[in-house]
């Protein structure tokens, strides 16, 4: 049976010196390895070799979800354009190869996510703009915070995720000083999510937090507008969370925070 989509390629490796095994995020059918036979052919049914973050229309077959699919047809969504302006800037060509990285971890195949699609989709586009680091890093923190939440991860982030208690972060000014010292915050991976000074002590993973951090977690609309040391500190914990999830640090985080 052929199958049609709209796809983004998140990976494609040679198979022999004409095909390529591809891995596309199709909007419909989620994530679908297949071979492309004969897509490094000058002529080909593909539009020429397919790369990373190319987008378009695809036709696949998947008669056995078991095997890989075969690729019967590529289509560049405009032109041949594609995402090609992303190299143009090294930082945001890695905060892009490492959204793929993470969307191949943390999404099975033929598991639909069309929001998640559309999201990584809007971060290309926001991407290939080129952006300075700064907004860049931004992007990066908001698209892995919704990347969590449509795989069902999301962490707690505006209240204890232990003993669930408000952390009331906005109310803070009103405290007196001998609360405000009480007031420390701390992300655990193990509780996923926001940890309070009480339940500290049993999470052993835990990291500490910055208060600006703690406050841009609970109100990511303060995300865009934080200081780059911020991001950084929000971008490192978010790294080591993706670390315990998946079992190992993903390859591409460490050109990331090198900034
Ligand atoms: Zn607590």
């Amino acid at each position: 049976m052929l199958t049609k989509d709209t796809a983004i390629c998140i990976s494609a490796v040679d198979y022999s010196e004409t095909s390529q095994i591809v891995t596309f995020f199709a909007r419909a059918a989620g994530k679908i390895s297949a071979i492309a036979k004969g897509s490094k052919r000058p002529k080909s049914a593909f539009d020429g070799t397919i790369e990373i973050f190319s987008y378009g229309k695809i036709v696949f077959s998947d008669s056995n979800k078991e095997k890989l699919a075969t690729l019967t047809e590529f289509e560049f969504a405009y032109g041949s354009a594609g995402f090609t302006g992303l190299s143009n800037n090294l930082f945001t060509m890695n905060c892009c190869l490492f959204s793929a990285e993470l969307l191949n971890k943390f999404t099975h195949d033929y598991d639909p996510h069309p929001q998640l699609f559309d999201d990584f989709l809007q971060f290309l586009q926001n991407a290939q703009e080129n952006k300075g680091k700064h907004q860049m890093l931004a992007l990066l923190i908001l698209f892995q915070l919704g990347l969590l939440k449509e795989v069902g991860l999301r962490p707690v982030l505006n209240a204890c995720a232990n003993c669930k208690i408000r952390d009331d972060i906005r109310k803070r000014g009103m405290m007196d000083e001998r609360q405000k010292t009480r007031d420390e915050f701390y992300f655990s991976s193990s509780a996923n999510g926001l940890i309070c000074r009480d339940c500290e002590g049993a999470f052993p993973d835990r990291i500490r937090l910055t208060e600006t951090a703690a406050d841009c977690l609970a109100n990511l609309k303060l995300i865009a507008e934080s200081q780059e040391k911020t991001l950084i500190e929000i971008e490192t914990v978010l790294v080591h969370h993706f670390t315990e999830l998946l079992g190992r640090k993903p390859k591409m985080a460490k050109y990331i925070l090198t900034l």
